[in-house]
């Protein structure tokens, strides 16, 4: 990447700048600069959200803006200092997860196992994507009466499992799955697409008109609604279109909050005692359109019966619409919820550990992560602030990460680019 840095002056006497634009500093300090700069993204997206419930705390915004202060080209780090600060980060990053749960489950109440239809039935509709559930909410309420159906898409299926939600029968389930298949989905899917957040492609010229942005969600040439309190352009556009056809595709699970997990825990204890559950698996992340993804599906289809996978954000929907059965009563599929829910994969992995009187290191668990995004950089960081260890993350590793960087994070936490899905399932089984 070619960058400018307003100190050295080296791109512009021609020459690319080899740290990132932080003059004078080593590619190492540099690459950490960055991968705080993007945990920082994604622990302000939660943060977002978390405010826009009624949520804050002074300390995650103070560190939002003394860690931004770090990454000033006239201060002097080192790799350790920078470490120390993406700990930090990770820390805070945990505190921000744990705020937006609790301010969900306040609001939306605490979401349960659901079975979520897939498809669309006769009649209008609007297809709501991102990860803003106080958008979809506003929509709900708006669509009473109108006779539109609204449908949720992406990182929005947990949305059907919160109470305060799914109350609504014109919540009729989700259509589509991860971002990188939008252009074919929306096209699809025929009525208004709401879209909430990030993650989100320039559309084609075929959909563009049906296209709305709302809050910090824009996209050239789209219409943008910065009041979610009025959504009556959207449901005028679905009125005027008319019916979807009938469209029916496989159930999908979501809903596995903590606290339901939790709720059976003692079966799952048993059932661990008596060697009916050999492993728990942590198989999710971000989705992406690189090659090399197929991996994930792989790793799913292959884990054995007597192991319960987990899985949050859109990583998930290359496996979640096999059946998965269960093992003992206990479903041996969980659908955590958002990526942010992973703060639901952190309270339970502490909490099997507990009962155990064990370390979360010493836990049949294996954790496999796909990475893509900013939000995704801020999980990694608060795994590693919790010194998880033996962590499998791909499919390749990221850019901004040195080779050097990589391999302070191999001694320290032993984590591993992911390889072959059989060779790897057989080491986490051994492990
Ligand atoms: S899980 Fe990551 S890639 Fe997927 S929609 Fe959420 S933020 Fe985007």
């Amino acid at each position: 990447m070619t960058m400018y840095c307003y100190q050295c002056q080296q791109t512009a006497k021609g020459i690319a700048c080899t740290t990132r634009g932080v003059c004078g500093k080593d590619e190492d300090v540099s690459s950490l600069m960055d991968t705080l700069i993007f945990g920082l993204k994604g622990i302000a997206a939660y943060a977002y959200h978390a405010r826009e419930l009624g949520k804050t705390d002074p300390e995650v915004d103070a560190f939002i803006e003394e860690a931004l202060f770090k990454t000033l080209t006239n201060v002097s780090f080192s790799v350790e200092d920078m470490w120390d600060t993406l700990m930090k980060a990770g820390m805070i990053n945990l505190k921000v997860m744990q705020m937006l749960d609790a301010a969900n489950t306040e609001r939306f109440g605490l979401p349960t196992p659901t079975k979520v239809r897939t498809g669309t039935v006769k009649g209008p509709g609007i297809l709501v994507t991102g990860h803003d559930f106080l958008d979809l909410e506003a929509l709900l309420e708006q669509t009473q009466g109108t006779g539109v159906n609204v449908y949720t898409h992406g990182e929005m299926l947990p949305a059907n499992a919160y109470p305060n939600l799914k109350k609504y029968d014109n919540l009729i389930g989700n259509y589509g799955g991860a971002w990188q298949k939008q252009k074919k989905e929306f096209e699809e899917f025929g009525g208004p697409i709401l879209v909430t957040t990030n993650c989100v492609l320039i559309p084609p010229e075929s959909y563009k008109g049906r296209l709305y942005t709302t809050s910090v969600a824009a996209v050239p040439g789209v219409t943008h609604i910065a009041d979610r309190k009025d959504f009556s352009a959207i449901i005028k556009q679905a009125q005027q279109i008319g019916d979807l056809p009938e469209r029916k595709g496989p159930d999908m699970w979501t809903g596995a909050h903590h606290k339901a997990v939790l709720s059976l825990a003692p079966a799952i204890i048993e059932a661990v005692k008596a060697g009916k559950v050999k492993h728990f698996f942590l198989v999710g992340g971000c989705d992406g359109a690189t090659v090399g993804r197929d991996y994930y599906t792989q790793i799913a289809e292959k884990i054995p019966q007597d192991s319960v996978i987990m899985t949050l954000a859109c990583g998930k929907y290359r496996f979640n619409d096999k059946e998965y059965g269960s093992i003992e009563g206990i479903p041996r599929f969980l659908d955590l919820g958002q990526c942010n829910d992973t703060y639901s994969a952190i309270v339970l992995a502490v909490e099997l550990a507990k009962a155990f009187n064990i370390g979360v290191n010493d836990l049949p668990l294996s954790i496999v992560l796909s990475w893509f995004e900013q939000k995704a950089v801020a999980i990694v960081l608060t795994l590693m602030a919790l010194g998880i260890r033996d962590v499998r993350v791909g499919p390749t590793l990221p850019a901004f990460i040195t080779p050097n960087n990589w391999k302070l994070i191999q001694d320290k936490l032993g984590w591993k680019a992911i390889g072959d899905p059989d060779q790897d399932l057989k080491d986490m089984l051994k492990a």
